[in-house]
């Protein structure tokens, strides 16, 4: 089994690969595993330094259609997160958003269909959706993006779904909630908040911070993107949801216990354009497949927060902008 991990550098790409070389993902058998990664400002190797060594790097770009015809052929499952994933990157800028999440997806869709891949999973998020005031979304409900980021990815879902139904080709789209853990760019909230605090500066909240969203842990986003490889229908769309849904506010307050800081060290900012309020997936059909998520959110987030304690040798050049 061959295993080509689109943008493994990043955070939730880096995840899947160690876990995939861990032997703790599926069947438990250890691919071959090729990444390929623009390495952008997020891509980092030093994300797959706990596996090093033991997997193919190619760095290269999936909007490349001539070096994708080399690398895509020869691998059993093709796993697409390469993005840009910065909400505020795209509202500042979204040409880069819309190549590598629109163009770059289809891209690398064409030369799986050409190499006849037999299993794809493009990895989406539930911004798609647009908001939620109450209930959760079934994977049937309408697209609505409200950011550029969200738009782009809804953009190469739609691809995506398009390539199977026109082409036959055997790709699955899944949709996840906010992730958190380790090796996250520090420019997320959770990283953002731990390393501020842990230097001894201010948080920002946006508005009021009574945005909600509902937050997995990137290990069990991994999880629910293995099933969905293995146990995936070709032309479907699965929910990966996660396990506690918190307002901004209350995420705050948990990094600050957790931390030992008080509510001094919040500063209130301008609430981001176009904030979406609430997001709520219904995970029914995945769990109809077996997936339960493993890691409640306590435990995870006292583990990430611990994780980021013990590794400012990661974290500190990326904050420096070394
Ligand atoms: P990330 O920004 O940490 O990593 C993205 C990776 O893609 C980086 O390694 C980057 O170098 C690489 N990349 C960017 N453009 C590329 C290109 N043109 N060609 C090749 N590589 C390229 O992102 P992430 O948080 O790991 O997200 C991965 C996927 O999961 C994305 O599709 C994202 O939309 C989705 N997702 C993320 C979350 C979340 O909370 N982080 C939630 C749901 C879905």
């Amino acid at each position: 089994m061959n295993v080509l991990v689109a943008g493994g550098a990043g955070f939730i790409g880096s995840s899947y690969v160690r876990m995939l070389l861990s032997g703790v993902l599926g069947t438990g058998e250890i691919p071959g595993v090729t990444v390929l990664d623009k390495l952008t400002y997020a891509g980092n190797p030093a994300n797959l330094g706990p596996v090093g060594g033991r997997y193919t790097f190619v760095h290269g770009d999936i909007c490349d259609a001539e070096l994708l015809s080399r690398v895509v052929p020869g691998h059993d499952l093709v796993v697409n997160l390469a993005a840009e994933t910065h909400v505020d990157r795209s509202i500042e800028s979204s040409g880069e958003f819309v190549r590598t999440n629109v163009l770059g997806t289809r891209t690398l869709l064409q030369a799986c269909l050409e190499a006849g891949t037999p299993r794809v999973v493009h990895v989406s998020t539930d911004e798609v959706y647009g908001s939620i005031d109450r209930g959760s979304w079934s994977e049937d409900a309408p697209l609505s993006p409200n950011s550029p980021y969200a738009a782009s990815k809804a953009g190469g879902d739609l691809v995506a779904l398009a390539y199977a139904r026109t082409h036959g080709l055997p790709v699955s789209v899944t949709r996840c909630g906010n992730n958190y853990g380790p090796y996250q760019y520090p420019e997320k909230v959770v990283p953002l908040f731990i390393t501020r605090l842990l230097r001894g500066r201010t948080v920002p909240l946006y508005g009021r911070g009574d945005n909600v969203r509902d937050w997995i842990h990137v290990e069990d986003h991994c999880r629910g993107i293995q099933l969905v490889a293995e146990r995936g229908e070709t032309g479907e769309s699965y929910h990966i949801a996660g396990t506690a849904e918190l307002t901004n506010r209350e995420l705050t307050g948990l990094l600050l216990d957790g931390l030992g800081a008080d509510w001094s060290r919040v500063e209130r900012v301008a609430d981001r354009k176009g904030h979406d309020f609430r997001y709520s997936l219904s995970d029914k059909k995945l769990r109809a497949l077996g997936y339960t998520p493993e890691v409640s959110f306590t435990q995870g987030l006292g583990s990430t927060v611990d994780w980021y304690r013990s590794h400012p040798d990661w974290w500190g050049p990326l904050v420096d902008g070394r």
